[in-house]
């Protein structure tokens, strides 16, 4: 009987959105705070795309044709999905449900059309959007990397201006000036939120054991 109720109130692991323009560097602050904060995974997400090099299947990204990425959405696996730059990326649902049911804190780092589904679907959700210290500083990363044309990068940064007018529908905003202090600010996020659900359980637990002392008192 206790039990059950235990069961109920039992806390999951959480699930965190992160989006950001390309070129942000979401990637590295998440790939850091993750080496740091072992409790935390990334989903692996699937995509139409092709794979870049050094990009390797079922780690960066499950990479499936049009085809079964369609037969996945229509067979109700997925999570959430969006058509980003001539591609269809989704999250698979079940890696995040097994996940959070086992205690982990699961971050999807997916594009801001994917975590408007994601906000109305699992209100439980954090929600957190990567800026970058100013615009000129993102057009000098993305150039940086020096892996697309022009014509690419400017593609990106017209996406970047649509996903930067869409950041107040976050619950955080973190501004990437240096990687430390973003994953200072992530940690002071995740674990914040933590410690108010640890709290509301340890109230919930103590509350019901009171409950079940005083219905025992009365049937004696
Ligand atoms: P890239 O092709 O550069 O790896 O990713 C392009 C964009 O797709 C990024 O903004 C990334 O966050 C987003 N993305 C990656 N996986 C997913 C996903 O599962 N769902 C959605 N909606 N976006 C994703």
């Amino acid at each position: 009987m206790r039990q059950d109720y235990y069961d109920k109130i039992a806390p999951r692991g959480q699930l965190i959105v992160v989006s950001g323009p390309s070129g942000v560097g979401k990637r590295t602050v998440l790939r850091k705070y993750m080496a740091e904060h072992p409790r935390a995974c990334h989903s692996v997400s699937a995509t139409t795309r092709d794979p870049r090099p050094n990009e390797v299947d079922g780690v960066d990204y499950f990479f499936l044709s049009f085809e079964e990425f369609d037969r996945q959405i229509r067979t109700n696996q997925m999570l959430e999905y969006a058509y980003y730059n001539h591609h269809c990326y989704g999250t698979p649902k079940k890696g995040v449900e097994d996940a959070r049911a086992a205690g982990r804190n699961v971050i999807l780092e997916i594009e801001v059309n994917g975590a408007m589904q994601v906000k109305k679907l699992c209100p439980d959700a954090t929600l957190v959007f990567i800026m970058p210290p100013s615009w000129k500083e993102l057009e000098r990363r993305l150039r940086e990397r020096n892996t697309e044309t022009e014509e690419a990068i400017q593609e990106r940064l017209e996406i970047a201006k649509e996903e930067i007018a869409m950041a107040d529908q976050y619950d955080y905003i973190i501004v990437n000036d240096t990687v430390e202090k973003a994953i200072s600010r992530f940690a002071q996020i995740v674990h914040g939120h933590r410690y108010s659900i640890n709290c509301m359980t340890e109230f919930l637990k103590t509350y019901i054991e009171g409950e079940i002392h005083a219905q025992e008192r009365l049937a004696y």
